[in-house]
């Protein structure tokens, strides 16, 4: 079911991707080591029922799945593994640009992440002024309950500063990780349907 990796970000239209039974483009974006690389795999499975490929532009893994929500299928394409730290402002701005939606993840366990998300609804704000765009502020590790260092209260009060969904989620447990993608693709069927009226 893979394409080619060009068609994936080669176009600009959000109205275009948002039409039924064509592929939504969902990044995962978050500092280093909040379980980016641990969601995607959740996400692609087995690596031998995953249709994985380089996206040439960007580089990275990219991962094409239909899920069913809703009584209805939904073709999604994971954008994995850019990290924040050591991505060139280039490829930032690229994600920035070719989502359909995003997965704003952080770690319960570590404040610092939790304040990068942050930094990256701000920029996403800037390059995604339109407020359509689903984003789903996801605050991982939360089997960690003893390493705590962010509160569900003030992540959920952050989160409607943003104007985006929260949910806490473990992908060592694989709690709620199914749940943030259902969630992305609930959104983005409102988003469609309300074009549609
Ligand atoms: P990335 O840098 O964002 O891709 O983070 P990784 O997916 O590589 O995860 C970083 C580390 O956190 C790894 O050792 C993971 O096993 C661990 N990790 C990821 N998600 C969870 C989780 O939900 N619970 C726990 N306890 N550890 C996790």
């Amino acid at each position: 079911s893979w394409s080619s990796s060009d068609s994936v970000i080669s176009s600009d239209s959000a109205v275009e991707a948002a039409e039924p039974g064509s592929p939504y483009r969902v990044v995962l974006l978050g500092g280093s080591g909040v379980g980016k690389t641990a969601f995607a795999s959740i996400f692609g499975g087995a690596a031998d029922s995953m249709d994985s490929d380089e996206c040439d532009l960007c580089g990275d893994q990219v991962c094409e799945k239909e899920i069913e929500v809703d009584g209805e299928p939904a073709t999604i394409i994971l954008l994995d593994t850019w990290d924040a730290e050591t991505d060139s402002e280039l490829s930032v701005e690229r994600y920035m640009q070719i989502g359909d939606a995003y997965l704003l993840l952080y770690s319960i366990t570590d404040r610092a992440s939790f304040l990068k998300a942050s930094e990256l609804r701000i920029t996403l704000r800037r390059f995604r002024p339109a407020r359509h765009t689903p984003i789903i502020l996801v605050g991982n590790k939360c089997d960690l309950v003893r390493r705590r260092e962010v509160s569900t209260n003030e992540a959920r009060a952050c989160a409607a500063v943003f104007d985006c969904k929260f949910i806490e989620t473990s992908t060592a447990m694989q709690h709620n990780v199914w749940e943030a993608f259902y969630g992305i693709v609930r959104q983005l069927r409102l988003r469609r349907d309300s074009k549609e009226d």
